[in-house]
């Protein structure tokens, strides 16, 4: 079975043994002391799924911080000397805050047809006590590192990029010196891809643990109280996934959008169960590159940098909450107030975190700016995970999206790769070498 086929099918099961256990660990199924057993072996902290689960996801962040470095040190040092790193980086920007302005516009726009909020009412004592959000300009100063070690050792993403890009710059303007360092930095990162291809391979049993342990102890019966906002959130979500990002794919480069979502269902099931772009990176960067046929210069600087500020999944929430929230307290939106909401929730999701849960504590900007109460984020809460599982997924297509995009305007796809069903499986004799252009 293929690779995509036995990671598909252990989410499925995943889901299936989850939901089971949750029923059995509802008080009254099972004898208490079964069931407390059953609990504490497996899904409990430390349990078997949880352990499984935690060493998956850490196997697969240990990955992100040298892989974003030497994968964009590449990518600038192959760049650098020419004139096109600022076409690159231009239509790459461009192209994320359009499609995020796009994303946030349309979740308005059906949260307004929808009307969501309409029959829920407001809880009496809603008990989410709001985090405030940085100052755009710090997160604009906070880009630049004074310390690059201490921004790896913190993971911190944009001070990496920021860092390696000129790395990679510097490399291509240091003659002989620089063609030696950057031809170690291309043997690490074949090395590093291989460290992705392994743990692809060990992918199906974290895949599996995370969700079954998310499933058993996840209340579903939130979901039917707040129905019409998960489902209004969900509908945008799956249009602009395939709807917009396709039109664009077939638009912006005459690819097949097929193709693309093919190719992406692996880094959708790591999305889904991990419901982080941040550990997700690595397989979106491999798919990219050796299953999509994205030249390095451009893959190495678009998918870090999408993973940490492109998060159309994200924005789509925060507008569609947006309205929900102002819809239960009775407040009447006014056409300014949901042109502000575009532009704060393009910047907030730009501002959230690549990992679990953040794009709800950025809501609070885009409330504020709205001028709607920010406990309103309490009456959400209760189906935010599911959410950000299929938003996370949304994210990455939105990264991959626009990589495949710029790379093709910038004769940087190998399109031979692209249009090939299977390329860069593991055990495919390619698959160690980068494509060729
Ligand atoms: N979990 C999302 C991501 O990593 C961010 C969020 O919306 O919370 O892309």
């Amino acid at each position: 079975m293929s690779l995509t086929n036995r990671i598909l099918l252990a989410m499925l099961a995943g889901v299936l043994l989850g939901s089971v256990l949750n029923i059995l660990l509802q008080g009254g199924v099972l004898p208490e002391g079964m069931r407390a057993t059953l609990h504490s072996t497996l899904v409990a902290k430390n349990g078997v799924l949880d352990v499984v689960g935690r060493i998956f996801v850490s196997l697969l962040k240990l990955l992100v911080v040298p892989l974003v470095l030497v994968s964009l040190i590449c990518g600038a040092s192959s760049l650098g000397d020419s004139a096109r790193m600022g076409p690159i980086a231009i239509k790459t920007m461009g192209l994320y805050l359009a499609t995020t302005a796009i994303a946030v516009s349309m979740a308005l726009l059906f949260a307004s047809l929808v009307d969501p909020g309409a029959h829920v009412e407001v809880p009496g004592a809603a008990n989410f006590h709001p985090v405030p959000p940085p100052p755009l300009a710090d997160v604009l100063v906070d880009m630049v590192p004074s310390n690059p070690v201490r921004a790896m050792a913190e993971g911190k993403m944009l001070q990496i990029i920021v860092f390696a890009l000129l790395v990679g710059y510097a490399i291509a303007r240091s003659g002989e010196q620089g063609r030696r360092i950057g031809s170690f930095f291309r043997d690490m990162e074949a090395v590093i891809m291989k460290i992705v291809e392994i743990l692809m391979e060990v992918a199906p049993y974290g895949v599996f643990a995370l969700l079954a342990k998310l499933f058993a102890t996840m209340g579903l019966g939130a979901i039917l109280n707040l129905a019409a906002y998960f489902f209004t959130v969900l509908a945008v979500l799956l249009f602009h996934a395939l709807v917009v990002y396709g039109l664009l794919l077939r638009g912006l480069s005459g690819l097949s959008p097929t193709m693309l979502f093919r190719k992406m269902r692996p880094v959708w099931a790591f999305a889904f169960s991990t419901a982080s772009s941040g550990a997700t990176l690595p397989v979106t960067l491999n798919t990219v590159e050796r299953r999509l046929g994205v030249h390095n210069s451009v893959a190495g600087f678009s998918i870090p940098l999408g993973a940490t500020i492109n998060m159309d999944g994200t924005a789509i929430m925060q507008g569609v909450a947006t309205v929900f929230i102002a819809q239960v307290y009775g407040v009447e939106l006014s056409m300014v107030a949901l042109l502000s909401v575009v532009v704060t929730a393009t910047l907030a999701s730009i501002g959230t975190a690549a990992v679990p849960g953040v794009g709800l504590i950025t809501l609070s900007l885009v409330l504020q700016q709205a001028g709607l109460p920010v406990e309103g984020i309490a009456l959400i809460i209760g189906v935010d995970r599911l959410l950000d599982m299929v938003r996370t997924a949304v994210n990455v297509t939105g990264d991959v999206t626009v990589s495949v995009i710029v790379a093709k305007s910038e004769q940087q796809l190998d399109e031979e790769v692209y249009q090939d069903p299977a390329p860069g499986e593991p055990g495919d004799p390619q698959a160690g070498s980068p494509p060729t252009i």
